[in-house]
């Protein structure tokens, strides 16, 4: 039996949260509530390391849900926080930094404009209002099981039968909002195409993550994507990508390079920032001039382009920019856990099922191919479970749910992928005993 760590202070500072922060925590995933038991308390990290308040140390495969790609501490990016904190911290007014941050952003992924906010929430809900006021329209397409962020508009579920609204699946949200969002199955060109023509001429976007990363990682299907694109060409749509976990991740141009599709209107957000809270959308010059203040689609921020956050960003970036073996090294990486884990879960009599792309790996506890919100739904929650905590107590942190990817960064070296296999193949021998 693997022996749980002493997490005594994390232990006492959830009681102590718990007071005064709803659950403890400052948003829900990270209250374990999928896997049980109670969320861990931080204090300090170091490349790939994190340490909790109990000095227990830790491999780091959240990386802060992706933006620290470069590891904790990246020594460049703190250098630069540091400097900018003592020259100023915010202005609320145009700064050159910020030119930099857009001229870098456009450079790497080839979009035309960018406009940057404080979230990914902010840039996915950005978008939506800009493809309204563009095309004129109201309802939008999205994905079940595809993230972007708490705006009202996408926290909506299908409707059931032959129904082809949505329902709000968080109370606050209003009936009025759901009829505007329909939602399709991942993967499933025919249900875009049944929605489209079901709805002429009132879709103003589709909206998708182009690898999807809030359901496990399910990479799209061949000619998915292209499909997409061609709907969207033909109906007068606008192709939303929300590139926030996969924008300067799969490639310096983000999936838009990586898969050799490109979208309308792009949301970022994680690496983005390097750590910082930053979001930004940007996308087609045509649609990007009906913004305010150029045009009449409102959209503001107090802290937006704030000089802290942009040059964290900004260092974060041109690093990336500069040295593209980051890409060819986390990519190699995953793919050696990846073969790891199959080796270790093949000679165990475990269902499993894992999927990759890039340095996005996820591991369902089922045996059908998983390509869709249903299909991932399939997976054995017990066996997540038992495997988060195993790892936990192994050192290895992992997402604290089997709808989430791993996150894998550039400081990961040959000792940590050692140790995680090490304690995979223990974990899952017991969980198999
Ligand atoms: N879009 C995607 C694909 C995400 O994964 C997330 C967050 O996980 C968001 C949007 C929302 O970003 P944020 O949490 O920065 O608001």
């Amino acid at each position: 039996m693997l022996q749980p760590q002493e997490r005594k202070n994390s232990e006492q500072l959830f009681e102590r949260a718990g007071k005064h922060i709803p659950g403890g925590v400052n948003s829900p995933v990270r209250a374990f509530k999928s896997v049980g038991g109670n969320p861990i308390f931080f204090s300090r990290a170091e490349g790939a390391y994190v340490f909790d308040e109990d000095d227990n140390r830790y491999i780091d495969f959240i990386n802060s849900w992706g933006p620290m790609i470069l590891g904790h501490g990246f020594p460049e990016v703190v250098e630069a926080v540091q400097m900018q904190a003592a020259r100023a911290m915010s202005f609320g007014a145009p700064t050159e930094l910020e030119i930099q941050l857009a001229e870098t952003i456009c450079e790497m992924t080839g979009i035309d404009m960018v406009r940057l906010v404080n979230s990914g929430t902010e840039a996915c809900m950005s978008a939506i209002r800009l493809a309204r006021g563009y095309t004129g329209r109201d309802k939008i397409i999205k994905f079940e099981g595809c993230y972007h962020g708490h705006g009202d508009s996408f926290l909506i579920k299908a409707g059931s039968g032959a129904s082809t609204l949505g329902v709000p699946n968080s109370p606050g949200v209003t009936k009025g909002t759901a009829t505007d969002t329909l939602t399709a199955p991942f993967n499933d060109l025919a249900a875009v195409e049944k929605l489209i023509s079901e709805n002429p001429d009132q879709i103003a976007a589709i909206i998708t993550e182009p690898v999807a990363g809030n359901m496990g990682c399910v990479p799209p299907a061949e000619g998915y994507m292209e499909g997409l694109r061609a709907l969207c060409d033909k109906h007068g749509i606008v192709f939303i990508m929300d590139e926030v976990m996969t924008g300067f991740r799969l490639a310096p141009g983000g999936a838009q390079e990586r898969l050799g599709v490109e979208a309308d209107l792009v949301c970022y957000g994680k690496v983005i920032g390097g750590g910082m809270p930053v979001g930004a959308f940007g996308g087609k010059r045509e649609i990007f001039q009906h913004i305010a203040p150029t045009g009449p689609v409102y959209q503001a921020g107090t802290l937006s382009g704030n000089p802290l956050a942009v040059i964290s960003g900004l260092t974060t970036l041109r690093y990336l920019q500069n040295h593209p073996e980051v890409y060819a090294h986390i990519d190699h990486m995953t793919e050696r856990i990846e073969d790891g884990m199959r080796e270790i879960l093949e000679n165990s009599k475990l269902p499993f099922t894992i999927n990759r792309l890039g340095s996005m790996i996820s591991i369902h506890f089922c045996e059908n191919e998983v390509m869709d919100y249903t299909t991932a739904s399939e997976g054995n929650n017990n066996y997540f479970k038992q495997f988060f905590h195993g790892m936990l107590n192994e050192g290895i942190y992992l997402p604290p749910s089997a709808y989430e990817t791993w996150f894998v960064g550039n400081t990961i070296g040959e000792s940590e992928l050692e140790h995680t296999l090490y304690a995979a193949e223990r974990v899952i021998e017991e969980m198999s005993a």
